[in-house]
């Protein structure tokens, strides 16, 4: 039996302690919107105004409408229906954020790979009829996963793909990407203290009133959200976790999820259950989780060793996890462990 699964809440718990004692009670410090495939919440501790949510959450459907692949008429649709035809001009930002992307992809050995939609699409994974292809089926679509044959024109502002059925998905870096822009726009306000959860891509804005750190929760991939295994403190910056458990359906009692290997053409296979990527900008967070997930831990702790400013907390399925030594994290669910090596 099929059985899918999709859970349409926040994705990692902000915990947020003693700035929340020094709110006003009468404004609404929150603010929750369904974009990018997720719930979008957004808190302006110091002054709630009504126009920078506005602004934000705007700019957050901008972006949406640039990048998403399941809307129509993106750039990002675009692009994929001009594939092995034409090079396509986009929006400054789709070109910057498919450029990092490209970026990522070379750094990570393909392991992040912007041009899955191919293999997405075959999954079904992010629709309502999930299903596991034949191998042949995935062996057909292999050839058009490869972000070598993304050809940027930087001159032109033009993205071309080169071979015919090839597809974008952003998915695994636009959300980030978005988190930073509202980043960006809470500053541009002088909001002092701010936290955007873009389903999971976190950024905490400012210092805290009473200077300490930022508590960022990290999810129990085993339980309903909001509950979490241990927590990141941070001043500000980015916090993004990739997990098994954020898009996946069931066959024959097989878990398959939507952090796709794209030389095997299937769901990474390996004994991780998540990563947490810490770093400046949540854009590169994003595609580092998701580059870390499929690249395994000794590979992907290799390159995050090689990467300055960059930390991550890798959860295994035997509830061992294994921190970067930047990570500044604590664990609080006694049935998990820290591995020391
Ligand atoms: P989430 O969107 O759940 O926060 P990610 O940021 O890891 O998690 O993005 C996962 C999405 O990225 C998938 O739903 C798919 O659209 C896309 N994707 C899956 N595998 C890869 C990969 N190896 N490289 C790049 N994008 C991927
Ligand atoms: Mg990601």
């Amino acid at each position: 039996m099929l059985k899918y699964c999709f859970s349409l809440c926040i994705a990692v718990l902000a915990l947020v302690s003693c700035a929340c004692a020094k709110l006003n009670l009468f404004q609404q410090p929150s603010r929750a919107e369904f974009a990018l495939g997720t719930v979008c919440n957004v808190t302006l501790f110091d002054q709630a105004r009504e126009e920078v949510y506005r602004d934000i959450f705007g700019h957050i459907r901008e972006i949406e409408n640039r990048m998403s692949v399941n809307l129509p008429q993106t750039d990002v649709m675009r692009i994929n229906a001009a594939a092995g035809y034409a090079p396509v001009p986009v929006n400054n930002d789709v070109f910057a954020v498919i450029e990092r992307a490209v970026y990522f992809a070379e750094l990570s050995g393909g392991a992040f790979d912007p041009t899955v939609g191919p293999l997405v699409s075959l999954w079904g994974i992010s629709g309502d009829y999930p299903r596991v292809p034949s191998q042949e089926e995935i062996d057909a679509v292999l050839p058009l996963v490869n972000w070598r044959n993304i050809e940027l024109n930087p001159e032109e502002r033009t993205v071309f793909l080169k071979i015919p059925g090839m597809a974008l998905d952003l998915g695994a870096i636009a959300k980030g990407y978005a988190a930073d822009e509202a980043a960006g726009i809470v500053k541009e306000a002088r909001i002092n203290q701010a936290i955007i959860d873009l389903g999971g891509d976190i950024v905490t804005s400012g210092i805290k009133k009473d200077k300490t750190k930022w508590k960022i929760g990290i999810q129990d991939p085993f339980n309903s959200r909001g509950v979490y295994i241990g927590i990141i403190n941070v001043f500000e910056g980015a916090v993004v976790t990739s997990g098994v458990y954020e898009r996946f359906f069931e066959e024959d009692g097989i878990r398959y999820h939507h952090l796709f290997s794209p030389s095997q053409g299937s769901p990474a296979a390996g004994n991780l259950l998540s990563v947490t990527v810490i770093a400046n900008s949540a854009m590169d967070a994003d595609a580092l989780s998701t580059a870390l997930f499929v690249l395994g831990y000794e590979k992907g702790n290799a390159l995050i060793e090689t990467l300055a400013g960059i930390d991550a907390v890798f959860v295994f399925e035997d509830k061992s996890i294994r921190v970067s030594p930047g990570a500044d994290f604590f664990l609080t669910d006694d049935e998990y462990w820290i591995a020391v090596e």
